[in-house]
């Protein structure tokens, strides 16, 4: 049965925090949860959904700023991703939150790193991963095949791509994840992103100014 999502908007950065599950055992997954955890316990509620584990794309602060709260109200559930050069970023999400005027962010540290090639379970439906360095070192993506479906946080948006003006950002990097490792995978492909609407890489690929062509 294919997985069903729901999005909760977290943090003043609108972030598409993503509820996932499979609606016979209700089991699933909450990715990318920045903050507002009543809203996201909320969202948990009315879905009925029972999380299992949390799923993090990379590890900017309205992505990963909630994950250690809410691991520790769901009794300690594991946090898989993302790839390990995010790092430096999960180590200093509360410094970076109150400089923002976030109070309560907290550091995180995952119970698994993941890397190109490795898989996820969400209720038994297997993702896999892929590693899209650019927008942060660390961005990863997951690949539902199965169900044409993919969760690609900062690295594409409708009709955009991921910012690539930090220090460590690198845009010819991000572009190649997206052409070389995303586009191919099929027009047929929907896609959540970390910000605004779901596309699919064949609306992408015809008419994103960044990755078109
Ligand atoms: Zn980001
Ligand atoms: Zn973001």
């Amino acid at each position: 049965m294919p997985l069903k999502a729901a999005i909760v908007p977290v943090t003043p950065f609108q972030q598409n925090c993503t509820l996932l599950w499979d609606e016979a055992s209700k089991r699933g997954a909450v990715v990318d949860p920045g903050g507002d955890l009543a809203r996201i316990v909320a969202g948990i509620d009315e879905t009925g959904m029972v999380p299992e584990k949390i799923l993090l794309t990379h590890g900017h602060l309205a992505h990963a700023g909630g994950a250690a709260e809410l691991k520790e109200k769901l009794a300690g559930i594991p946090i898989e991703g993302p790839h390990k050069a995010d790092k430096f970023l999960l180590d200093e999400l509360a410094a970076q939150g109150l400089g923002m005027g976030m109070a309560g962010l907290r550091n995180v540290t995952p119970d698994r790193w993941l890397a190109e090639g490795d898989t996820v379970t969400v209720a038994g439906n297997m993702f896999s991963v892929l590693h899209c360095p650019g927008h942060s070192p660390g961005s990863v993506v997951f690949i539902n095949a199965a169900q044409r479906f993919a969760l690609v946080g900062d690295v594409l948006f409708q009709g955009s791509i991921g910012r690539t003006d930090f220090p460590y950002g690198d845009h010819d990097a991000l572009i190649e994840a997206i052409k070389t490792k995303l586009l191919p995978l099929g027009d047929d492909m929907a896609f959540i992103c970390g910000h605004g609407p779901m596309s699919t890489f064949g609306e992408e690929r015809q008419s994103n100014p960044f990755v078109a062509g």
